[in-house]
């Protein structure tokens, strides 16, 4: 849909946010059937396959369950269609293989697939300058809200210099009312003036004057907002965008208010309020208190069995993999698998752990099972699992929840890592098979020394917030 030239606004508004909502709208595939495999938009920031690879017509109207078998992706039938870096990032969607849950349409910007305006505006500017790192630094930059606004416009180059004035037809003349010829921009106002330039004499130190003045607006505000020097005052980031605010204040009272003096020492007023705002930041943030405490893995008792299970996401490469381990009371090895998942994120990961620990466990015959694992979102996705609905990994949860409900009892704890060292070994030991599962019937010799740990309850220290 494309505006007519000269249409109302509220037109425009109607065709703009058609357009977001479209391009935030994708499938979540539950058992596939309404998927088509090329032609719908199904897996988290991809466009639909075919615009990825060629293929002919017929294949166009594929579904997505054709891709599946034996309750997981059919790997080898991926292979032979696409290549290894899309099939990576397939076998990691989430999907109720075989199963009754239908596919939806969701909202996928935010975290439980229901649309919200605040995701709608980060999927907005995600793809605008608001992507852009400067911003996101400048907004965890513990400065003041009016501060961090009036650094942005800056930043933008929005403040209303006269330089912009002139520019919007407010006036005719772009020349510094302070110093006469120059054209007065927002570096001129900022840094380059002759008031500004006295400021920053006083607040400068000899080796920083060298470069300061060199360079163009938006480099200099960057280098400034990430510069890690630090004065006797606080931060230097911190001095610089309060000293730019209230250069700013300064040269509005002399074009507004006709107060052409500045503060007889700049310096001391721009340091107090730094100091000021710092002492109110010490008083604001919470003191935490940590202190050590000793964990150990345990069996289960007589009659139970135990699952640990673990994700892992190597971060450079996006890499996901999962591992997991069924122990007896006695600690002995009941089965473990390992399997490379592909691309993801981590909380895939953990829930595709759970699952497959899960199937195995079920699969022994067991039926009473204790399951720990160290992502205490995955543990509470399980335990709200009913109130997910449009949730993007909801299928994964409710594939998990249909195995628990086949045991005879079960519970489902958040450990700490220090306490899932075995499930966490075989999770990074996954990053170095070919995609897929691994079943490991017996304990693998590495893993030796690290089980023996768990078997004498050898406990391992971990710094823990008690306020
Ligand atoms: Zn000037």
């Amino acid at each position: 849909m494309i505006p007519r030239q000269g249409c109302s606004s509220t037109w425009r508004g109607v065709v703009f946010g058609s357009k977001l909502l479209t391009k935030g709208m994708k499938w979540r595939v539950g058992n596939g059937d309404q998927v088509l495999f090329w032609k719908d938009k199904w897996i988290d920031s991809l466009p639909p396959l075919f615009h990825e690879v060629p293929v002919t017509g017929a294949d166009l109207e594929s579904n997505v369950s054709e891709f599946h078998k034996d309750g997981w992706w059919d790997v080898a039938k991926l292979r032979c269609v696409l290549p290894d870096e899309l099939i990576q990032k397939i076998i990691c969607c989430p999907a109720d293989f075989g199963g009754l849950l239908r596919d939806s349409q969701i909202w996928f910007p935010s975290s439980n697939g229901i649309f919200s305006t605040k995701s709608a505006y980060q999927l907005l500017f995600n793809e605008s300058e608001w992507s852009d790192p400067w911003w996101k630094t400048l907004w965890k930059m513990k400065i003041p809200p009016k501060l961090k606004i009036f650094y942005w416009l800056v930043y933008q180059g929005k403040i209303l210099s006269n330089e912009q004035r002139v520019r919007r037809h407010l006036t005719y003349d772009a020349s510094c009312m302070y110093c006469g010829g120059a054209i007065e921009s927002v570096l001129h106002i900022l840094r380059d003036c002759s008031r500004a330039r006295r400021v920053w004499a006083q607040l400068l130190k000899p080796h920083q004057a060298t470069c300061f003045f060199l360079t163009e607006l938006r480099p200099w505000l960057l280098s400034n907002m990430c510069s890690k020097d630090a004065v006797m005052q606080g931060p230097w980031k911190f001095t610089v965008v309060f000293a730019c605010w209230f250069i700013w204040k300064w040269r509005n009272n002399h074009v507004f208010n006709s107060v052409i003096e500045m503060p007889f020492c700049p310096r001391l007023v721009i340091f107090s309020a730094v100091q000021d705002w710092i002492k109110a930041l010490t008083i604001t943030t919470k003191a935490t208190v940590k202190t050590q405490v000793f964990l150990a893995w345990s069996p289960p008792v007589h009659g139970t069995f135990k699952l640990n299970v673990d994700g892992s996401r190597q971060a450079a490469s996006g890499c996901i993999g999962a591992g997991g381990v069924l122990r007896n009371s006695l600690g002995e090895w009941n089965g473990g698998f390992a399997i490379n998942l592909g691309i993801g994120q981590v909380l895939e990961a953990e829930l595709w752990g759970l699952l497959f620990g899960l199937k195995l466990a079920a699969d022994s015959r067991m039926s009473k099972l204790i399951i720990e694992m160290d992502s205490a979102i995955a543990v509470q996705l399980i335990q709200q699992h009913n109130l997910l609905l449009l949730h993007p990994l909801a299928t994964l949860v409710s594939s998990c929840v249909g195995i628990l409900n086949r045991f005879e009892s079960y519970e489902i704890y958040h450990i700490y890592r220090e306490k899932n060292t075995v499930a966490d070994r075989l999770a990074s030991w996954s990053h170095n098979l070919d995609l897929g599962l691994y079943l490991l019937h017996e304990a693998p010799d590495w893993l030796g020394s690290v089980l023996v740990d768990d078997l004498l309850g050898l406990s391992k220290p971990r710094m823990i917030c008690v306020v």
